[in-house]
């Protein structure tokens, strides 16, 4: 593994494909026999640490359209979080499941799950059928695995049946010294960026641009009102960005001044701390309609009298019913998550009477990934990387996200030494500079 490192670091990528690819690496596991461990506890007890472990693990046999990749920094996703606290299943299902799939999918069956769905790296070895790629090629990966043996994908590969996320419900993945990804997760690394900036935008880029951006989410437009729950979070701080870029307004909501702050860098304007407001939208189990009155106002106070086009909604349970009755006639609630509880009640006849939408929207196509991706090379969007963890102590960083302690993005060093690493266009990067540090720090 060190020539593998030591031939990066001396750019000489030429070289990567003449190094044999090691039988073993390091990588951050969750292991089938300790999927009981947190049996009892409640969702906060749970404690990510105890059930990440740093093992040495077979290198997977390289397959038809698969490429093995060189790590060099990844980041941790709320998907680590799920995984590591067992919930809502263990992903040991998922890969049983894909496992039978097929002779090729058989590998991912293990008992140890190798997660994280983001890497910044370059490419070690490429599988049969590979042609747009080669060993050498400084990369980015999206974490949309999918077969397209079915006819349901091919207007839209989210839409197809063998739909997975890597290293959440496929194994192999990113936080890790090597990683199996399909070629065609594979995007260029943009060039102004660390390995550690540029693993960390990912998935969450990805997903708030095709929640948020794209036709299949909300098709934000140029003057829309945006409410942006978690707004300097993982989704949040990109949705956030992709407001402002496309000439909309943000309305940030935060639960701290420092996260308001980091709204503030951004470019945002109008900011709600909804720890300061101490909004109470469920009270003794019973939904609140006079809180989600006064959250309204408190929007209408801050917009000037207008009502939402687009809510970004992922806290769930706790803020829905809140979401429903804030959006304009007519406007669009657009979902991709449940984290403080997926059974959501709202009062229907704010949805019906105004014809309001509410969208589902899961990850993005391979499509939408490179465009955001693009948006990212070209500076238009940044990166919102906070810290970055060594691979060893990923159980933290992913408890610091469990816990809520993180803003922007958790990053992991992998196999880059330091952070600072791996800039190629010092120019671009010159240019923004500060933007690429707004999360720094905080
Ligand atoms: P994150 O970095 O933890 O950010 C989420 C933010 O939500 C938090 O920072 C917090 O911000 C806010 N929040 C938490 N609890 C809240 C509550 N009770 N009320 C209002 N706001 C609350 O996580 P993330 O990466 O953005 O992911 C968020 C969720 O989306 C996770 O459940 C994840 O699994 C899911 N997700 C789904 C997809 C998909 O493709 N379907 C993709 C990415 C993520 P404040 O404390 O500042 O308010």
């Amino acid at each position: 593994m060190d020539d593998i490192r030591n031939a990066i670091l001396s750019d000489d990528l030429a070289a990567v494909a003449d190094l044999p690819v090691p039988d073993s690496y390091e990588g951050m596991v969750v292991r089938a026999d300790e999927v009981e461990m947190f049996a009892g506890l409640t969702t906060k007890e749970k404690d990510p640490r105890k059930s990440l472990h740093l093992q040495e693990v077979p290198t997977p046999e390289l397959g038809p359209g698969e490429a093995i990749v060189a790590v060099m920094a990844s980041a941790i996703n709320y998907n680590t979080v799920w995984t590591s606290i067992f919930e809502p299943v263990s992903t040991f299902s998922f890969l049983t499941r894909y496992g039978r799939s097929s002779d090729l999918a058989k590998k991912h069956d293990q008992p140890y799950h190798v997660v994280g769905s983001d890497l910044a790296g370059v490419v070690l070895r490429t599988g049969p059928g590979v042609t747009k790629w080669q060993a050498g090629d400084e990369v980015v990966a999206h974490c949309l695995s999918v077969e397209l043996e079915d006819p349901q994908g091919h207007d839209d590969t989210m839409m197809d049946p063998q739909q997975r996320i890597w290293g959440f419900e496929t194994n192999f993945g990113g936080l890790a010294q090597l990683a199996l990804v399909k070629s065609n997760q594979l995007m260029p690394k943009p060039g102004h960026l660390t390995w550690e900036e540029a693993a960390a935008p990912g998935l969450v880029n990805s997903t708030a641009y095709r929640q948020l951006v794209s036709h299949h989410g909300a098709a934000m437009k140029q003057g829309d009102t945006v409410l942006v729950w978690g707004a300097s979070g993982g989704l949040g701080g990109y949705a956030t960005q992709y407001a402002l870029n496309g000439g909309a307004t943000p309305i940030c909501v935060v639960s701290s001044p420092e996260k308001a702050e980091i709204c503030r860098a951004m470019g945002a304007e109008l900011i709600i701390d909804r720890s300061a407001e101490a909004y109470e939208f469920w009270k003794d189990g019973v939904q609140q309609p006079s809180e989600w009155k006064r959250f309204g106002a408190k929007i209408r106070e801050l917009t000037g009298g207008d009502d939402i086009d687009i809510v970004f909604e992922h806290p769930g349970r706790d803020t829905f019913g809140a979401s429903v009755f804030v959006t304009r006639r007519g406007g669009i609630i657009t979902t991709c998550a449940s984290t403080t509880g997926y059974m959501h009640e709202y009062d229907n006849r704010y949805l019906w009477m105004p014809l309001k939408r509410i969208v589902g929207s899961h990850f993005a196509n391979y499509r939408e990934s490179w465009e955001a991706n693009r948006l990212i090379a070209k500076g238009a969007i940044h990166p919102t990387l906070s810290k970055a963890y060594p691979l060893a102590e990923t159980g933290q960083a992913t408890y610091d996200v469990h816990r809520n302690l993180h803003q922007g993005k958790v990053g992991v060093l992998c196999l880059a030494p330091e952070e600072g690493l791996g800039v190629r266009d010092h120019e671009l990067r010159e240019r923004h500079l500060e933007a690429i540090n707004r999360f720094r720090n905080r």
